[in-house]
């Protein structure tokens, strides 16, 4: 067996560490005789796991005790609409920062109920930039502002969390949740599925300031209740336990790595040795997005000759580094090197990146 080095943008690469105690621990976990996802949600093995996973991405985060925390199904994109539905009143304005394609899907997913106000887009520039402050046309009353905070597909990072005084911030931080350290008191609501940086898809992390779930909202089912999940603690149905528990795993493998302070600094060192070799590679390849707002996560490029991109695909993989083709909006290519990248997987890639200039130069 070898492991490739997997650039996928999500679901993305997991630690090595993790999937082999997974495999350990698939047939019977710590001497139950069952899988932890044979069992039930509520007896005590799984509650345990639960328990633990949940104080483990607390310590991660440095999350404080005035905010909640929920482990759902439903992806982001599920929150994306249930944010709307909980924490804005009917009739009430919310402020949106498009920066992307996931600002405009969050944007989509709340338009059957509430009035949103795009206070930012940076469509017009083809997402290759944060529009300035200066420009933001914020309304008077937002029940919320709501922004991406790492743009999956155009690679646009906020690199500040926007100030925005006294409007609750909600954030969809799907793809740089954990990956450095983030003053969590800042936001009314953070939320990530957690296919890129904490585990396997089928489960997204809710982190929401308890006095926001006072608010009335909308009418909405139960189910669609932030305020119920949370006092359901995120068993409200059957929760998804198998990435529950996966993702318990790599919280752990985290804390043991050094934390999130750490992985700041190897994704630091992670995407800028790939935008060294972009920019000094003579435009041979391209990356558009201006330095100040490119994502340390998701690297999109391009190379100066479409007709390149067939052959570095397969003479990537034959190199043993695998899913590096750009999403179908933008084509080109993009390495996705969250935390479970390796360093040494972005040394490859740099090293087979000049490689392959040289070779077909
Ligand atoms: N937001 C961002 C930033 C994403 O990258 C994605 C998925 N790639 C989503 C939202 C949608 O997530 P899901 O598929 O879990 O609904």
């Amino acid at each position: 067996m070898s492991r490739a080095f997997n650039f996928s943008a999500g679901p993305a690469t997991l630690p090595e560490p993790v999937l082999q105690q997974a495999q350990a621990e698939l047939l019977d976990w710590h001497g139950v005789g069952a899988s932890i996802v044979e069992l039930s949600h509520r007896g005590p093995e799984f509650m345990q796991v639960a328990a633990e996973a949940e104080a483990d991405l607390r310590t991660l985060m440095a999350i404080p005790d005035d905010y909640a925390m929920l482990f759902l199904q439903g992806g982001a994109t599920a929150q994306q609409a249930l944010i709307a539905l909980n924490f804005a009143a009917p009739g009430q304005t919310v402020d949106y920062l498009v920066t992307g394609h996931w600002g405009k899907t969050a944007l989509k997913q709340v338009q059957p109920y509430v009035a949103a106000n795009v206070a930012a887009n940076g469509e017009p520039g083809g997402f290759r930039d944060i529009p300035a402050r200066e420009s933001w046309k914020l309304s008077q009353d937002a029940a919320y502002l709501h922004y991406t905070a790492n743009e999956t597909i155009h690679g646009v990072e906020f690199g500040e969390i926007p100030d925005v005084g006294d409007v609750p911030l909600i954030a969809d931080f799907s793809s740089s949740i954990a990956s450095e350290p983030l003053d969590v008191s800042k936001f009314g609501v953070i939320y990530a599925g957690a296919q890129k940086n904490l585990g396997p898809v089928g489960v997204s992390v809710v982190i929401v300031r308890r006095e926001l779930l006072e608010r009335a909202g909308q009418p909405r089912a139960e189910i669609f209740d932030y305020r119920a999940h949370v006092k359901g603690e995120s068993m409200l149905n059957t929760p998804p336990t198998w990435n529950w528990y996966l993702a318990g795993l790599v919280f752990k493998w985290m804390l043991a790595e050094g934390g999130v302070a750490e992985f700041a600094q190897r994704n630091a060192r992670k995407s800028a040795l790939l935008y060294q070799v972009i920019d000094n590679s003579g435009g041979y390849y391209r990356n558009e997005v201006a330095a100040a707002v490119r994502s340390r996560m998701n690297v999109p490029f391009f190379l100066h000759d479409e007709a390149l991109d067939k052959p570095f695909l397969a003479e990537a993989q034959a190199a043993g580094l695998i899913s590096l083709k750009g999403h179908r909006a933008l084509g080109g290519m993009r390495a996705s090197i969250y935390n479970a990248m390796p360093e040494e997987g972005v040394q490859a890639l740099a090293a087979f990146m000049r490689d392959f200039q040289q070779r077909h130069g």
